[in-house]
């Protein structure tokens, strides 16, 4: 009997691994220990990663990992990067409440959400469309309001929406795409992983100034590869 209780026990501790109060706990060491620790200092940034959910935009089988040091796995061969690679993104921006940013890639969604926190509004792309439509639905029901969703290829930015403050892409491009410079304000920033195909990328962060456009790397990454219709 008590051997049966403890299975019982045991089963259940597998199917629910953590209460709501469990992963704003985890959240939180999250924070203290992943980010503060390094780099990120920028207030806005913590407090947006403190904030979102992340465990809501992950898949079931990995929301027992989702605060944990390291990328996962969110299904359509894709990936929701590491917390740390997220802060850090977000706070080479230098975004305020006004900006309008537009991201490249929306994943799972999470990324967008921790813009969204922070400013105006948001437009993400998504070239897959089962993982754009479960972002806009995870992002709807919890209230993100000012992030919109689009299904295509963000080869081509949004022209409609340019220009943008702030430009974010989340897929490892071979080079910068043209159209995606074009649409940034002057003064404008643009973070992306640029490198040869499935090799280690650097995190370039370019500035628009002029007819100028300043390029700095940041650190080494890997990235799902940024993929164009045609291959
Ligand atoms: N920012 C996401 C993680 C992105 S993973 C998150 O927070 O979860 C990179 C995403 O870029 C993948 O979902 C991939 O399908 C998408 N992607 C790749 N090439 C793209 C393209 N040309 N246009 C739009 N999205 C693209």
């Amino acid at each position: 009997m008590l051997l049966r209780i403890l299975t019982l026990g045991f089963l259940l501790s597998i199917s629910f691994p953590y209460a709501q109060e469990d992963y704003g706990r985890l959240r939180q060491d999250m924070v203290n220990t992943q980010l503060k620790t390094r780099d990120i200092y920028q207030k806005t940034t913590l407090d947006a990663m403190l904030k979102v959910p992340r465990h809501i935009f992950v898949p079931d089988n990995v929301k027992p990992y989702a605060y944990t040091d390291g990328p996962l796995s969110i299904g359509e061969g894709q990936t929701i990067s590491q917390p740390y690679i997220v802060a850090f993104m977000t706070q080479a921006l230098k975004l305020n409440r006004n900006s309008r940013v537009l991201e490249v890639g929306t994943g799972s969604g999470y990324q967008a959400a921790v813009l969204g926190e922070i400013v105006d509004s948001v437009f993400t792309i998504e070239i897959v469309e089962p993982l754009g439509k479960r972002a806009r639905k995870t992002l709807q029901k919890l209230g993100y309001s000012n992030v919109v969703v689009r299904i295509g290829d963000g080869y081509h930015g949004w022209e409609e929406k340019s220009p943008f403050d702030a430009i974010m892409v989340t897929a490892g491009a071979e080079k910068v795409p043209e159209p995606l410079l074009e649409q940034l304000k002057d003064g404008g920033k643009m973070i992306i992983p640029v490198g040869p195909h499935r090799g280690i990328r650097q995190l370039v962060l370019l500035e628009k100034k002029g007819d100028r456009i300043k390029r700095r790397n940041m650190m080494a990454v890997r990235f799902v590869p940024f993929v164009r219709p045609e291959d």
